[in-house]
């Protein structure tokens, strides 16, 4: 496999020197607000009060039912609330309004589902066998959690990790990306409203270069829980790894979109274009590669070229608007850079790839959707997570059955990420073995994209540690403790010479 070559963003905002960053819209640059840039002395006293908050405060120790009730006191909240949250996000990340809608359905979602968890597990009795031993496992809150969120989907990252660090009794620092910050700012007023203990939700804001040093390596952060790409996670495992913190990584994907000839082929189609181009690509589970079978190779790209053609692009209120911009410039630049090197590396550009400079489009950071046809393995736009609209198209086949699965297996597992991937086909069985031999953490059969916060999410090998979501979402914020109690205690008699009185 080709080693990893990812690319960061260079541009790292607007900041000036009274420290506050001026947010943009990456629609078309105008103003969305200010917000006061914090530093590494902001960072840790963030820290410094979640310990106290943790260590003196009430929040550990307060009833489950309590917690879970707070928790559905926010969703009550994000309900109400819902127009402002979700214009807040459309402005910070471009996106389309209608989309940050369904997010913040999403999120209600997510902070009731770990409302319902915090009161469903009170640990476990173990039968020692023993008549006059009482021996229990119990949980309890990890501590500080220090909890690092994309730009992508800013309030809901947040709250696959908020919700949990909450429900379990823990304290926290969130710091948001910076260049969507105003739903973090949202969600600390909001659980101060409903009622969050003081000292327990903490909000650092600011450039990460800055200000996540203090917060990885200090002392007494006791977990970082990180969204992000590969190489600032990287490096966050390494500075957490000093102190040995737990960490927890959701580093993305290059997501293989499997498609047999004996796949619906319109079904398969139709979600080729949602996998790829939902949100411009900046999903973590996009399917960035479609694998096809040689044989419906034309029918299908040719379908999806067409279809990706006719995508609208536009700004968060534009009711035509099918998708929206990239983050920022630099980040469609890196996108644009990635298509350029795969048409010099061999790949044939079948639509976009082209920068607007005209129109509307221009004033914004957008990119066209983009398909890239006869990929191979070796090229760093497969291989690599360029997060835009830009699918790659790689094919396989096989002389039996047998040899075809495995050809589409050996291209879709080949990769350094393991976060998601789906497989197209009618035959049941095939769809089975090939989405148990799929080393990725989500498989879709027959569909792309749709989660529940039941079901765990989380990536293999590098993308990423642990699981968010579900049940193990929130055991990554729990601490395991197990207690024996001797309810006839008695000498220990082990060794000969036990204390003077022992032996009456
Ligand atoms: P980063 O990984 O740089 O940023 C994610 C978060 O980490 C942000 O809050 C960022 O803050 C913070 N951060 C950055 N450096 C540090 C540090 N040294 N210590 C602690 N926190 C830090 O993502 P980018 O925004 O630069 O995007 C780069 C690539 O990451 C994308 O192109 C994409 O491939 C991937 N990505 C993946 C996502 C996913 O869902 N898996 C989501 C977003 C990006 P700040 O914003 O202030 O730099």
């Amino acid at each position: 496999m080709p080693e990893i070559d990812e690319r960061g963003s260079s541009d790292r905002g607007s900041r000036d020197h009274d420290a506050v960053r001026h947010i943009v819209c990456p629609a078309d640059g105008s103003a969305v607000g200010t917000v006061p840039e914090g530093d590494a002395d902001d960072a840790t006293r963030a820290v410094a009060s979640a310990r106290r908050a943790f260590d003196d405060g009430p929040w550990p120790s307060t009833p489950s039912p309590e917690r879970a009730a707070l928790l559905h006191r926010l969703a009550d909240l994000l309900e109400e609330e819902k127009e402002t949250v979700a214009t807040l996000e459309a402005k910070d990340t471009g996106k389309r309004l209608v989309e940050c809608r369904i997010d913040v359905d999403d999120i209600v979602s997510v902070f009731r589902h770990f409302a319902s968890l915090a009161q469903a597990d009170a640990g476990r009795v173990i039968d020692t066998g023993m008549p006059d031993v009482s021996s229990r496992v119990v949980h309890e809150p990890v501590g500080v959690c220090v909890l690092i969120t994309p730009w992508n989907y800013p309030l809901l990252q947040t709250a696959w990790k908020v919700a949990p660090a909450l429900a379990a009794g823990n304290t926290f620092v969130l710091k948001p990306s910076e260049w969507t910050p105003h739903t973090a700012l949202w969600l600390v007023d909001a659980l101060a409203r409903v009622g969050l203990p003081e000292g327990v939700a903490n909000l650092v804001l600011g450039a990460g270069a800055a200000v996540g040093p203090p917060l990885t390596t200090s002392e007494d952060v006791d977990l970082v829980s990180f969204t992000g790409g590969l190489v600032t996670g990287t490096a966050i495992a390494e500075a957490a790894a000093k102190t040995v913190k737990r960490v927890a990584l959701e580093l993305g994907g290059k997501n293989p979109n499997v498609v047999f000839a004996d796949a619906d082929l319109p079904a398969a189609i139709d979600n080729a274009v949602t996998a790829i181009f939902l949100d411009s690509g900046q999903v973590c589970s996009a399917g960035a590669r479609l694998v096809v079978e040689e044989s419906v190779h034309d029918e299908v790209v040719d379908e999806i070229v067409r279809r990706a053609g006719l995508i609208r692009l536009g700004g968060p209120f534009d009711d035509d608007a099918e998708s929206g911009p990239l983050i920022h410039e630099a980040h469609r630049d890196k996108v644009h850079d990635y298509v350029r090197q795969a048409v010099a590396e061999g790949a044939t550009l079948r639509c976009g790839g082209e920068i607007p400079t005209e129109g509307p489009l221009a004033a914004g950071s957008y990119y066209p959707p983009t398909v890239l046809d006869g990929c191979t393995r070796d090229m760093a736009c497969v291989h690599d997570e360029s997060f835009g609209p830009v699918l790659t198209v790689e094919t396989f086949s096989g002389a039996t059955r047998e040899e075809a699965e495995d050809a589409a297996v050996a291209i879709a597992n080949d990769t350094h990420y393991g976060l998601a991937g789906a497989v197209w086909t009618e035959n049941a069985g095939r769809a089975e073995r090939v989405a148990r031999r799929l080393r990725h953490g989500t498989i879709w059969i027959n569909d792309y994209h749709p989660y529940v916060p039941q079901a765990e999410w989380g990536g293999m090998k590098r993308s990423g540690i642990g699981r968010e979501l579900g049940l193990a979402g929130l055991e990554e914020y729990r601490e395991t403790k197990h207690i024996w109690h001797n309810t006839r205690p008695a000498p220990a008699g082990w060794f000969a010479h036990g204390p003077a009185d022992a032996g009456v």
